[in-house]
């Protein structure tokens, strides 16, 4: 089931999540959503947060479905290891409409459970190191938005502003 994307200024975005105590037929159906829900966007990662469920769970999946081995599952992830610096253009599906340039990690690796419980640890460069620090920083409450600072930051506030005035949002 496609579940709606909430975007900000909803409150749930913006507060952390709670560790999953248990991987129950709910929470592997929340999961299955999020796929469905990641891959109908489209885009290369969700976190349980934008669908306003407040449980430490993302998928991601960088080649959008095309790679089958692509998608990944993380269930309480944590990061292990941290390295380097990359500036690229950044988006959210939270945030439709707004790109702004972020500075990431080059290179992460996070270690949580898979749809089934299983350890999992995955190492990301690039554009999956990226997406792995976004999608963990959703489970924190933290958009891209927010690490932006000065007038890149204010302006996009103001126009998600008027947006929402609008009834655009
Ligand atoms: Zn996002």
């Amino acid at each position: 089931m496609i579940r709606p994307i909430l975007k900000y200024g909803d409150t749930p975005l913006h507060q952390p999540a709670e560790p999953v105590a248990a991987i129950t037929e709910d929470v592997q159906q929340l999961v299955d959503d999020m796929i469905e829900t990641m891959y109908a966007a489209p885009g290369v990662g969700l976190a349980a947060t934008q669908v306003g469920v407040a449980l430490r769970i993302f998928v991601a999946d960088v080649s959008v479905g095309r790679d089958p081995s692509g998608l990944i599952v993380m269930i309480n992830p944590e990061f292990v290891e941290r390295d380097g610096v990359q500036l690229e253009e950044e988006g959210c599906l939270s945030v439709p409409g707004f790109n702004a340039t972020v500075m990431r990690p080059t290179r992460v690796v996070v270690k949580g459970q898979d749809r089934d419980g299983a350890d999992r640890q995955v190492e990301g460069n690039g554009l999956l190191a990226r997406a792995f620090q976004h999608e963990m920083d959703h489970l924190d409450g933290t958009l891209f938005v927010d690490r932006l600072r000065g007038i890149k930051r204010d302006l996009i506030v103001r126009r998600i502003k008027k947006l929402a005035r609008s009834g655009k949002w």
